[in-house]
Order: C-alpha cells, then sequence, then structure tokens
C-alpha cells in the first residue's frame, strides 16, 4: 500500500454496503484505515464481520436512502467522527421488464434510489467534504452509457448520475471537492446473481467482455479507492468503466 492510497484517520461515507460492491468499498477503505460509515437497508452484520477483521473500522447504520430523515442521519453520524473525506454512493437497484412494462412505481423507485438519493446525499455531505476538499464517487452503470433492453429505469437513472457527477465536479470544483463515477460492467454480486447463475446467461455476458471474463467486487472498490485517493488530485467529473473491456468490444 502506498502513502496515495493510505486513507489513516480519514472518515469514508458509503452507501449500499450490506453486500456487493458496496461491501467490497467498505472493505477496501477500512483496509486502507479510514473509519468507514455504511448505510444500507438490509443487515450488515456480513460487512461488519469483515471489517471487524482489520485495522479500520466500520459503522453501521440502517438506512433508506430515499427517506430524508435517514440520509441525514446517516451524515450526521459521519460527520460526528469529526469529518468527511470520501462519499461513495453506491446502493442502486435494477428494475428489469419492458417499456410497456414498466410501470410508474417501478421507474420512481429507480429515479429514488439511482438517482435523487445520491444528489441529496450529496447535498447534506458537501459542507463536510467542504472542510477536508473531499471526494465524491458515483456509481454509474455500463448501461449509463451503452443501449440496455428492458431497463429503461436503470440506464436513464445512471445516464442521469453520471450527469449528476459532472455538474457537481464543475460546481464544487473551485471548493478543492472532486466528483467522479466508476461504471461497472458486469459485476458478480447479489444483484446479478440470476444471470450468473444462468449458464447461458454467464456465457454471454463472459464473451462481451474483452478480458473474457465477469467482474469481481474488489476490482470496482479498487477504482473507487483510487478516484477517493489523492492518486485521483486531479481528475474530477470523470466517469471510468471498469467493464473488462466490454464497451470496447465491437
Ligand atoms: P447489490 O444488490 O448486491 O447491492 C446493493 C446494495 O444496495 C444492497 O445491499 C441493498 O440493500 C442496497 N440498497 C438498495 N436500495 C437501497 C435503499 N433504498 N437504501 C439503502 N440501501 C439500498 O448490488 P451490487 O451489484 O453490489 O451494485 C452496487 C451498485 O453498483 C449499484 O448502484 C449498481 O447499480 C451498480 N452496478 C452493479 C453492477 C453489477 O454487475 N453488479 C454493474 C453496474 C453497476
Amino acid at each position: 500500500m502506498s502513502l496515495a492510497d493510505s486513507f489513516e484517520g480519514k472518515t469514508v461515507l458509503l452507501t449500499g454496503t450490506a453486500r456487493g460492491i458496496g461491501r467490497a468499498c467498505a472493505t477496501y477503505f477500512a483496509e486502507r484505515g479510514a473509519t468507514v460509515v455504511g448505510g444500507d437497508m438490509r443487515d450488515q452484520s456480513g460487512t461488519a464481520a469483515a471489517c471487524d477483521e482489520l485495522a479500520g473500522m466500520f459503522d453501521p447504520l440502517t438506512a433508506d436512502v430515499t427517506d430524508s430523515a435517514a440520509v441525514a442521519a446517516l451524515v450526521e453520524r459521519a460527520a460526528d467522527t469529526g469529518r468527511i473525506d470520501v462519499l461513495g454512493n453506491v446502493a442502486g437497484i435494477v428494475e428489469r421488464g419492458s417499456i410497456s412494462a414498466h410501470d410508474d412505481v417501478s421507474w420512481d423507485r429507480s429515479v429514488a434510489i439511482n438517482l435523487t438519493a445520491p444528489f441529496e446525499i450529496a447535498r447534506a455531505a458537501v459542507p463536510h467534504l467542504r472542510e477536508t476538499a473531499g471526494a465524491i464517487v458515483n456509481m454509474s452503470s455500463i448501461y449509463g452509457q451503452i443501449g440496455a433492453s428492458e431497463r429503461a429505469g436503470y440506464a436513464s437513472t445512471k445516464a442521469g448520475l453520471e450527469g449528476l457527477t459532472r455538474a457537481l465536479a464543475a460546481e464544487l470544483g473551485p471548493d478543492g471537492i472532486r466528483a467522479n463515477a466508476v461504471a461497472p460492467g458486469f459485476i458478480e454480486t447479489p444483484m446479478t446473481e440470476p444471470y450468473a447463475d444462468d449458464d447461458a446467461a454467464r456465457e454471454r455476458f463472459r464473451d462481451l467482455a474483452a478480458l473474457d471474463r465477469l467482474g469481481d467486487p474488489d476490482e470496482v472498490a479498487s477504482v473507487v479507492g483510487f478516484l477517493a485517493s489523492d492518486a485521483a488530485s486531479f481528475v474530477t467529473g470523470e466517469t471510468i468503466l471498469v467493464d473488462g473491456g466490454r464497451a470496447t468490444v465491437e
């Protein structure tokens, strides 16, 4: 571990930490000495156990990111550590269905969780991030950049999240706050389990990637960590694909 990726003495606020990519991010930062405050709707004992084995600390809070009071409590809990250095908006959902089957409830849920919540959390965290010249990392998706049938709500909100990322970068840059996004391809997590368990789908997604394999949550966490670190001190408004080369394959 180099000095650039040490988070010793820093506080990292993350959402979606109960499992998958969010849990991998929590572990990544805890491994590097951060205090990690993580909000999720689900039971977080798995993440807590993973982080307990490390030098860092993990402070789990049950929080629905669409609930403004829960968001305020989450940000306050992180600020209570004395500082917020990094905000990682990782929580997200994918709602599948054709355009005609994509009802308003499912559309609104996608917007609320994938787009409105990152905005609200960023808004609440910005005063604290100003004090540390901190960094925001939003979790987009390759489907924010390429077409995705039967995922209109997902693709639209992830594209919107990348727009939000650029807006945050433009507006907060003068305060020394950087805002970037990560756009994963197929990563093996509980979200993608239904496909990963289906041999034909698994092979199809594998074939789509130049690297000819599916991704691991740790391979996303390390890019989140890079963007949050001083190694990326002149990078802002950027979205980095972590897709094994899928978007480059014709
Ligand atoms: P996951 O479903 O395994 O984990 C997502 C976590 O977010 C869960 O713990 C869930 O409880 C939490 N969450 C969902 N709604 C919430 C809410 N309202 N309030 C609080 N927490 C909530 O998914 P994952 O694969 O780890 O995905 C994490 C992020 O990465 C998501 O934003 C997803 O869109 C994105 N992503 C994943 C992939 C992939 O292939 N897995 C690809 C591209 C982007």
